[in-house]
């Protein structure tokens, strides 16, 4: 199973690619974790694509796609793997095209831009393993803690609201030409996700399972 997930920043990518990777034990590929990782060891990766990052631009293609085809070369991705964040270009698909990777099916989880801008606000994120909540339709049950390691819940720099409306911009402008992309392959489904989680969940299984 090789899936990619398409949606609006905020649309709820990251929360449903769990789901996904829970049911089918396949690997949760996130090209923003990766990035926000590397800022949080310094490493020479995360200083090129920090100011990028903070800014709701996009890191260059040549790094994300050197991020990703390192990564799929591990062991882990031989049953098939979820990219939650990538491709984010039309570059970047023609590229996950040229490595040979046949995708089965992307999954477009549609959310209205408005709806988008109040839930980012409530978005917090774990400082240590990156897993994602929200205060009101996603709650940690141990508060200010992640319920997975116990890390800090922090606000991303990037979900400021100045922020957030340029990373929207930056979506309609570059990513959403990928729905055309993946629809010309016969492999896009689009979905609704304007629900609770576990209602997007069923539509994500009920598209992936059709
Ligand atoms: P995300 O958590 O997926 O919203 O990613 C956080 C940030 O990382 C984005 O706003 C971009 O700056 C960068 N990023 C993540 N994935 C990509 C990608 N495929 N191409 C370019 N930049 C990316």
């Amino acid at each position: 199973m090789k899936i990619i997930l398409l949606g609006a920043p905020g649309a709820g990518k990251g929360t449903q690619a769990e789901v996904i990777s829970t049911h089918y034990d396949i690997p949760q590929i996130s090209t923003g974790n990766i990035l926000k990782e590397a800022v949080r060891n310094e490493t020479e990766l995360g200083l090129k694509a920090k100011s990028f990052m903070d800014a709701g631009a996009l890191v260059p293609d040549e790094v994300v796609i050197g991020i990703i085809k390192e990564r799929l070369q591990k062991d882990d991705c031989a049953k098939g793997f979820i990219l939650d964040g990538f491709p984010r270009t039309v570059p970047q698909a023609e590229a996950l095209d040229k490595m040979g990777v046949t995708m089965d099916k992307v999954i477009d989880i549609e959310v209205s831009d408005s709806l988008i801008e109040g839930r980012m606000t409530g978005r917090r994120v774990c400082e240590k393993c990156s897993a994602s909540y929200h205060i009101e339709n996603n709650p940690s049950k141990k508060g200010e803690l992640c319920d997975k390691c116990g890390g800090k819940l922090i606000v991303r720099k990037d979900d400021k609201p100045e922020t957030v409306k340029e990373r929207l911009k930056v979506y309609h402008e570059l990513t959403e030409p990928l729905k055309a992309y993946y629809e010309s392959k016969g492999i896009l489904a689009e979905i609704p996700g304007e629900g609770t989680v576990e209602e997007t969940s069923q539509l994500v299984f009920k598209a992936l399972e059709a």
